[in-house]
């Protein structure tokens, strides 16, 4: 029989989204991904971007303070035990991202640990196939796959991936390969800073390299770049190459000057990618409607709604533009209650 509702992504539009839903009677079924090698390389694995990250400061209703109780009381104890401790911030990433889950799944949302692989929006009911094989029939779905961290497309880069390169300094940055040594992050953008300051906890030196001579990030950010005396900003410099050996991984990195400056030469243990981020959207090419970057267009504003009737996107994968954990919950929001509309006009 086919589903009411079936939401893919399980970052915080997916949640929201399977909330509603539940609450709703619409007994969702969420598609939280794989974990596998491949989508933890790419930044994919189950409860999106937020689960890649360490103090959420900005989301509204979590003020500081040592939440370890609740989170004790919340959460299951084998999921408490894969977290890392709670240090009597806010809440953490991961923390907020199982409160979420917990929540939807206490309304009765069934949970996939699998990825969607294709999609079939031409019939009706739509026809989901998972990699495990699995094709799943549904009235309605909600695209909430959010978006992975870029590289800079080096071949050098792809070499020490994972011997040194990454795109998450949070899953990655306490190894003992970087503690105490010199480290890069390429970028200026609000993320580039969170991902210096976590790193100048480890490092010796963090090197952020940008390409121009401002900071995109904001203010209170740039700030806190500014003032941590672990990090040095070089200015106007692009990667040429990152350099390495088969046996030490990440040695260092050669930058180009984009103002006719020399090449400069400088030796890291790690590199640390902070350029942004393309969206999971590879398996509906085609299928949907997109803008130039590949993220899905609403067809309405203020509306979810996409290309296909029955079709409803959330969150990053939808917005290039705010990408912010309460605006993807915003909108997850919106697309269950889109969903839900749209399903009682139709009667369905
Ligand atoms: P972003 O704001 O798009 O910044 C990307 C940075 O990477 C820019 O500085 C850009 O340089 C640089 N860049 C892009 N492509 C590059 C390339 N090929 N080579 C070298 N440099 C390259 O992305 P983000 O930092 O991931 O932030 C995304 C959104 O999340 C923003 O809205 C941000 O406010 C939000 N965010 C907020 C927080 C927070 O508040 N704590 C933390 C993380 C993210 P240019 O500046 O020259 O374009």
């Amino acid at each position: 029989m086919a589903e009411k509702v079936i939401i893919i992504g399980s970052g915080p539009a997916g949640w929201a989204a399977a909330i509603y839903a539940a609450r709703a009677e619409l007994r969702p079924l969420v598609f939280e991904g794989a974990i596998t090698e491949e989508n933890r390389l790419a930044g994919t694995l189950p409860l999106g971007q937020l689960a890649l990250t360490t103090e959420v400061e900005n989301y509204p209703g979590f003020p500081a303070g040592n939440l370890a109780a609740y989170l004790d009381d919340s959460i299951e104890s084998n999921k408490r035990q894969m977290m890392p401790p709670h240090a009597g911030h806010g809440v953490s990433g991961p923390e907020l991202m199982e409160l979420m889950r917990q929540q939807a799944v206490n309304f009765g949302t069934r949970v996939v640990t699998d990825d969607v692989v294709e999609v079939d929006l031409d019939v009706h009911p739509f026809r989901l196939t998972a990699s495990s094989g699995e094709v799943h029939e549904t009235m309605a779905v909600i695209v909430a796959t959010g978006a992975r961290a870029n590289y800079l497309g080096l071949e050098s880069e792809e070499r020490f991936k994972n011997r040194g390169v990454s795109a998450c300094a949070v899953c990655d940055g306490a190894l003992p390969r970087f503690r105490n040594k010199p480290l890069v992050v390429v970028g200026g953008g609000d993320s580039a800073v969170e991902e210096a300051d976590y790193l100048g906890k480890f490092a010796s030196t963090v090197y952020m390299v940008h390409r121009r001579d401002q900071l995109r990030a904001s203010k209170i950010m740039a700030q806190r770049a500014m003032d941590n005396p672990k990090i040095e900003i070089l200015w106007n410099r692009v990667v040429d190459e990152v350099l390495g050996s088969e046996s030490d991984g990440v040695t260092g990195a050669r930058l180009k000057s984009t103002v006719g400056k020399e090449d400069l030469r400088i030796e890291a243990a790690g590199f640390f990618l902070a350029i942004g981020h393309t969206p999971n959207t590879a398996f509906l090419r085609g299928k949907l409607e997109m803008n130039e970057k590949g993220y899905v267009k609403w067809t309405t504003p203020m509306r979810t709604h996409t290309s296909v009737e029955g079709v409803f996107a959330a969150g990053d994968v939808a917005d290039d533009y705010y990408r912010q954990a309460i605006t993807a919950a915003g909108t997850g929001c919106m697309a269950a209650l889109d969903a839900e509309r749209w399903l009682a006009a139709k009667g369905l």
